[in-house]
């Protein structure tokens, strides 16, 4: 990685870039009310991840999402969501238009490859995994295109494979709604992830479709049925790009021990999420979260599945996330920590980049 626009950089020299699960950056970017009104190449202090940050922080790159919120006057989160003494319990989110859901993908998704066009090889779409270790190596920004939530397909999911020619590598059957594959768990706190029925019969179809083009598919936000339905189904590692420990915070976001070993015995991987909500025993969505919450998620993880079937995936740009941490130029506290904690340079690699590679190397082959 260069030195960034704005000074010393703070990487250690040597210290692995890190790539990513999870960022909803796209749609910061598309909607001023939600970015600040920022662009990808200037430093900005809204919001988590730019490029002159990234490149500050050790950040090598991640799934980008191209996430379809409901409309508003249909649903939002604060108006869905009841707290209790113990926690909260959020309404379902009504299914998406898959109409709506692919023209608003769509844009996401060109706002990416805008990005790729004028950043003068500073940042590459990847479709291969041996793309993604070159952008690695040469500190270009890697970004994989992934949809969360298959509405995003419209209403044909026939059209699974053009999108895959475009770039499309990976999909979330569901973000936490209904649609018409399955059902992704509605946030709620205490509470398990099993929270409906797993996947339809069009679910399991596009299950083997992505089995055949080698399109990962992502198990966040899918309610524990359909995690099970994919599971029996699944011909490539199990992922889930940006959920954490149950054991650790029982929120129906996170991973049950059970969920865990089945992902240990595919040779998947899981990407801690920084979301303080899903990273603290009270499930609480408080800034003030230290750092020592993410690296006892992620001591659990590699406890349970090992230190090669574990990452990162910040949902950075999607989520709060502990201040210590702030955006993405703030990284390399996070691995300061995890060295503080024992963790050698081997390790760090596999946390920062290589599982990462390992999996999408099995998943899309080649
Ligand atoms: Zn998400």
């Amino acid at each position: 990685m260069t030195s960034s626009d704005t000074g010393a950089s703070p990487v250690p020299p040597g210290s692995p870039l890190i790539f990513d699960g999870h960022n909803d950056t796209l749609l910061a970017l598309h909607l001023p009310e939600r970015g600040g009104g920022r662009t990808f190449f200037e430093r900005s202090d809204a919001g988590h991840l730019d490029l002159p940050r990234a490149r500050e922080g050790g950040f090598g790159g991640g799934f980008f999402a191209c996430y379809v919120p409901n409309p508003k006057d249909e649903w939002s989160m604060e108006e869905a969501t009841v707290f209790s003494d113990l926690g909260y319990e959020t309404s379902a989110a009504p299914p998406l238009d898959p109409i709506y859901a692919r023209e608003t993908a769509d844009e996401l998704a060109k706002i990416l490859f805008k990005i790729e066009d004028e950043s003068r090889n500073r940042m590459k779409v990847v479709r291969t995994a041996e793309e993604l270790a070159s952008c690695l190596h040469d500190g270009v920004l890697a970004a994989v295109l992934h949809f969360e939530g298959a509405e995003n397909l419209g209403p044909d999911p026939g059209v699974l494979e053009d999108l895959y020619g475009m770039g499309l590598r990976s999909l979330g059957l569901v973000w936490s709604r209904p649609n018409a594959y399955g059902e992704g768990v509605p946030f709620r706190f205490p509470a398990s992830p099993d929270t409906g029925p797993g996947l339809t019969d069009a679910g399991k179809d596009l299950v083997r479709e992505c089995n055949r083009l080698g399109v990962l598919l992502d198990l966040s936000h899918l309610n524990e049925r359909g995690f099970w339905d994919v599971a029996e189904m699944a011909e490539a590692p199990l992922v889930a790009t940006h959920s954490n420990a149950y054991a650790l915070c029982p929120t129906t976001r996170n991973l049950t021990d059970r969920q865990l070993d089945a992902i240990r015995d595919s040779d998947g991987m899981v990407g801690v999420n920084f979301a303080v909500g899903f990273l603290r025993e009270d499930g609480q969505d408080e800034e003030d979260t230290p750092i020592e919450t993410v690296v006892r998620h992620v001591d659990y993880l590699v406890e349970r599945i090992g230190i090669g079937r574990v990452g990162f995936g910040s949902d950075f740009d999607g989520a709060k996330v502990p201040r210590e941490i702030g955006d993405v130029s703030r990284l390399p506290k996070l691995l300061a920590a995890l060295r503080g904690r024992g963790y050698d340079e081997a390790a760090l690699r596999k946390l920062a980049h290589e599982n990462w590679v390992r999996v999408l190397r099995a998943t899309w082959g080649g």
